[in-house]
């Protein structure tokens, strides 16, 4: 089909790994999975004799344990990233792995992540916020850097708008509608989440009757995504900790006007994705081991459409991109495909007691390059 076809040889795909510290209540042999000695390293390896073991994995940016929020940023190209999406171009961020790997540190970075779910919080208080924030409040203080210095140097005006939804089991709920946060999804007969529907006018899809925020200040952003990210940690109490089996999507939305009228509309997306890890069968029962066949429904599909985006920017012609097969990749659709820019980043604990899960990031993300 038409869109398909424009997708070719267009996508960006990066792909990165970021390792997390040991935490201080964690113990435990480390060292399985290494990374080279270098300023910025590229490749991972896998150290011991099985047959599991001695690979190598190449990645465009490693993060090694010490790396600050700010270089992770730096160095995985956001800054370029924020710029394409101010030049009218789609962006698109994952945070992939397993529960506990480090997807929401890295891609919100509040200290009351942690707390508010009952846990002591792990990282040392006495370290001023602003080196803990991840990459999505230094993405809305960079847009709105952006937003305002291109206002300044020419005639356009540009308007930000966020929404913020939460798939879970193949359904979409509202974090910033009160109405979604009940009982969403957890019941049979309950809420069904909200509707996918092709919109002609923007010749993309969009979600039905999802609340869209105008922002005309970064802590106007921020405040909604925290009230977003609270209402998720609310929302998972009541669903047994539905929070790693779903993915979050922040949604941005830069407009950019001249005179009475748009003139280009882009998209900075940035999706802290469902854990990972594999549900043991013998262990999930009824609606757990549903909502486990659905995430890996989502991760599964994601790998492939990515695999295929990748291949084709690699010069590979006429690949069929599996979109439709999963909610998220057919609302990411305009977004990962065109000629949208995307980052993966593969997070990985350093334990050697999460070998499993850490070898399957690994090659998840690295087919996906
Ligand atoms: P996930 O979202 O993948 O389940 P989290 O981001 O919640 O994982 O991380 C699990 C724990 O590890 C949290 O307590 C978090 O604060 C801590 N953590 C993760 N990454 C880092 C890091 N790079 N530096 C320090 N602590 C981290
Ligand atoms: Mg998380």
């Amino acid at each position: 089909d038409v869109a398909d076809e424009a997708a070719l040889g267009a996508a960006r795909v990066r792909v990165c790994a970021r390792f997390r510290p040991l935490l201080p209540e964690e113990s435990g042999p480390c060292g399985r999975i290494t990374w080279d000695e270098e300023d910025a390293p590229k490749k991972v390896h896998t150290i011991g004799g099985r047959s599991d073991a001695g690979k190598t994995f190449e990645f465009d940016r490693v993060f090694p344990p010490p790396t600050s929020q700010q270089e992770v940023f730096e160095d995985a190209g956001l800054a370029n990233f924020l710029d394409a999406v101010l030049d009218g171009y789609h962006a698109t961020v994952f945070a992939y792995g397993q529960t506990g790997s480090g997807k929401t540190h890295t891609m919100e970075g509040f200290v009351y992540q942690a707390a508010a779910q009952g846990k002591v919080p792990q990282v040392n208080p006495s370290r001023t916020a602003p080196e803990r924030l991840g990459i999505v409040p230094r993405c809305i203080e960079g847009l709105f850097e952006r937003m305002e210095q291109q206002s300044l140097q020419s005639d356009k005006s540009f308007t930000l708008r966020l929404s913020f939804l939460q798939i879970y089991n193949e359904k979409i709920f509202d974090l910033l509608n009160p109405v979604h946060l009940t009982n969403h999804g957890a019941s049979s007969g309950g809420n069904h989440g909200l509707r996918l529907r092709w919109n002609s006018r923007e010749a993309a899809v969009s979600v039905e009757n999802l609340f869209v925020f105008e922002c005309r200040t970064p802590s106007e952003a921020l405040n909604y995504y925290k009230a977003g990210v609270k209402n998720r940690t609310v929302a998972s109490h009541q669903m047994n900790q539905a929070s790693s089996r779903s993915h979050s999507v922040l949604m941005l939305t830069i407009e950019r006007r001249s005179e009475a009228s748009i003139d280009r509309t882009s998209k900075l997306t940035l999706v802290d994705l469902a854990g990972s890890e594999r549900q043991s069968i013998t262990g999930a029962t009824g609606r757990t081991l549903q909502e486990s066949v659905g995430i890996n429904q989502s991760l599964f599909v994601l790998r492939k459409v990515i695999m295929s985006l990748a291949k084709q920017s690699r010069g590979a012609s006429k690949l069929m991109v599996p979109y439709r097969e999963s909610k998220l990749t057919i609302l990411l659709r305009d977004a990962i495909g065109g000629s949208g820019y995307t980052l993966m980043l593969a997070c990985i604990s350093v334990l050697d007691s999460n070998w499993e899960e850490n070898l399957s990031t690994l090659q998840y993300a690295c087919t996906a390059g």
